[in-house]
């Protein structure tokens, strides 16, 4: 059994010609195979030698899986049919065939050799409080590995699994454990390093099978999964959804770039009050592991700051943080947003008595109202609902209008901290008519994907010079990276890295 972390690349394809090209692939990049044979749409399951053919050329170790349409199979098979075809497989052409609990006494009576042998339990809609008897019951019944994979409903779900790991670490027991589900991606990536026989990844994005899995790619590449350990510190996005997020891809390279033993996840977090006891707060706290800290996003930038044990001084004026840093057992609230915000602009506008006009009364409108005053700019807010943003207005000491009234104000510096024209929301518009740029010196737009919006689009052709919100992107990430590493953050890469991520 290998001690470094081992990718299986799950080759779910509908023919047999499909299934031998996926696995061609999968040799140069994973360490071993699993081959769902359920999906296949052109292949005699009646007769085990037609495992011959499809692997006669395999380029690593394979496991046969041919999934019982109760435990998530792609189709029916007769039981007797599929339980021979993995024994005979595994014995003949396979390396090892996973076999479900239940169906184990059929495998039983066809072979006592249990050596090519993988035990398996999945739990498709829960994380069952008893998984330690689940787990007794399971490792009870010989195999060469055994495998408990379960919902993680919530990722707190994910605590089960790592002490199911610990445990089979303590009695010597080969084990893949993890959770499906957003809330189990942490299992995937943390669990070889806990002593998860392996982790499973897609051959490629769109080829997923099942919710949370990455492509091996990304496991190898972008998470670095064959370097880590118990040892490696860990930080990573809280909030929810977190799946579409560019931070990962900018952290992990800026770690990859400085040789760091760092890997930054995507947590995703709906209580994030069970979550700091659970799996934060080092006092508290039911996992072994060296948490840094983390970034903060929707919708968590404000409903937490109480649990905190600290917040510095921008985060406690901006009422917003979008970082948390562990120092000496404590939980310390930052907010990057505003600096961040700040970076590109100061070096083309000077800001002091600069009037700037503020469009949107969210989160990210508070960090950019506190850097502009910071800096001494004269500050003025344009909203689409005035009595809504009267208590951030008033907070500031600063004037809410209504939006149409922009074409009115005399600022030279326009910033749009509202979502429109944001993919997936209001592509392809713009908070304001172009009329109402026309005139002015600087349109910043916080909004980063697409990086070109209407509003920029329509800035530019007014004469006006246009900021994206990559910049800021990039900027507060930065930070976040110093504060958690005490390093100076790579830039360019991560620069690099956010682009292609957006472009993809
Ligand atoms: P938020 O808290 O939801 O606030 C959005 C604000 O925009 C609210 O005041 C909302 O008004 C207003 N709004 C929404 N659609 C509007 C429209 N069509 N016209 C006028 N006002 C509108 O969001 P947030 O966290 O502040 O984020 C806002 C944007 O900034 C997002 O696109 C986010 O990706 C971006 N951002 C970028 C960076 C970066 O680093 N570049 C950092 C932070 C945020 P109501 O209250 O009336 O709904």
């Amino acid at each position: 059994m290998s001690d470094r972390p081992q990718v299986c690349a799950v080759i779910a394809e509908e023919t047999v010609d499909a299934a031998r090209a996926a696995m061609k692939r999968a040799g140069g990049i994973a360490d071993l195979i699993e081959l769902r044979l359920d999906f296949l749409r052109d292949f005699d399951f009646s007769n085990p030698n037609s495992l011959r053919v499809l692997l006669e050329d395999k380029p690593l170790p394979v496991i046969i899986t041919c999934r019982a349409i109760s435990e998530g199979g792609a189709q029916q098979i007769d039981e007797q049919i599929r339980i021979r075809l993995l024994v005979e497989g595994a014995k003949r052409f396979a390396d090892y065939c996973d076999i479900e609990a239940a169906s184990y006494p059929e495998a039983a009576r066809l072979s006592p050799d249990a050596s090519r042998l993988i035990v398996s339990y999945h739990n498709f809609d829960e994380t069952p409080d008893d998984l330690n008897a689940v787990y007794a019951r399971v490792t009870s019944l010989p195999a060469a590995i055994h495998k408990i994979v379960t919902q993680a409903r919530t990722i707190t779900d994910s605590l089960a699994i790592f002490n199911l790991l610990q445990r089979a670490r303590d009695e010597a027991k080969p084990l893949i454990a993890m959770s499906m589900g957003q809330g189990g991606v942490i299992t995937r990536v943390l669990g070889p390093s806990r002593g998860s026989f392996l982790t499973y990844g897609s051959i490629a994005r769109g080829k997923e099978s099942a919710a949370g899995q990455m492509t091996c790619g990304e496991l190898i590449n972008e998470y670095r999964i064959r370097r880590l350990s118990r040892a490696t510190s860990i930080t990573g996005i809280i909030g929810s959804p977190v799946s579409h997020s560019a931070s990962p891809a900018m952290h992990n390279r800026a770690f990859a770039e400085l040789d760091l033993d760092f890997v930054y996840l995507p947590l995703e977090v709906e209580d994030i009050e069970q979550f700091i006891t659970r799996m934060v707060r080092p006092a508290t706290r039911e996992m072994v592991w060296k948490l840094q800290g983390f970034s903060v996003t929707i919708p968590h930038k404000t409903s937490f700051l109480s649990l905190l044990d600290d917040l510095d001084q921008t985060a406690r004026d901006v009422g917003a943080i979008n970082t948390v840093v562990i120092r000496d057992g404590k939980l310390i609230g930052y907010n990057t947003d505003a600096q961040a915000f700040l970076e590109p602009l100061a070096g083309i506008h000077a800001l002091a008595g600069a009037k700037c006009a503020v469009l949107g009364a969210g989160g990210a409108a508070r960090a950019v109202i506190h850097g502009l005053l910071q800096s001494g700019a004269k500050v003025s807010l344009f909203v689409r609902n005035v009595d809504k943003s009267g208590e951030l207005a008033q907070s500031f000491g600063i004037d809410a209008s209504p939006i149409e009234s922009l074409s009115s104000s005399d600022a030279a510096v326009i910033i749009n901290t509202t979502p429109a024209g944001m993919r997936g929301h209001s592509e392809g518009t713009s908070p304001v008519p172009r009329a109402a740029l026309r005139g002015r010196q600087v349109a910043y737009d916080l909004v980063y994907n697409p990086p070109e919006t209407r509003f920029l689009l329509d800035a530019r052709a007014e004469g006006c010079q246009a900021i994206g919100g990559l910049e800021m992107l990039v900027a507060q990430a930065a930070l976040q990276f110093a504060l958690w590493t005490g390093r100076a953050a790579p830039l360019d890469a991560m620069r690099d890295e956010a682009k292609r991520f957006l472009e993809s």
